[in-house]
């Protein structure tokens, strides 16, 4: 997780959601398919969950959310081992 006295690059004064923008700033970016022009932080788990979900609600499939993520589909794979491993995510979301 993010600590909590980081702040966003968007200089928004709100939490980090992920990509270091605030969830305002995210959702804007995810609508208009910007969101590559803010790296992951190495992929850190919560981010890519996080991307995971908005895409997997979208129905988008697995080599897709992994492109749109800029991760292989082996590191997707193991991103979401890891996270069900830690409580991130629920076995039925992979
Ligand atoms: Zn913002």
């Amino acid at each position: 997780m993010y600590r909590a006295d980081e702040k966003p690059v968007c200089g928004h004064d709100k939490p980090i959601t992920s990509r270091r923008l605030c969830i305002t700033c995210y959702n804007h970016h995810y609508t208009q398919g910007t969101l590559n022009q803010f790296p992951t932080s190495n992929h850190r788990l919560t981010d890519v969950i996080t991307e995971y979900r908005h895409y997997r609600q979208g129905g988008t499939s697995h080599t897709d959310i992994a492109n749109h993520i800029g991760m292989t589909y082996h590191a997707l794979h193991e991103a979401l081992k890891r996270a069900v491993k830690r409580g991130l995510l629920d076995e039925s979301e992979r």
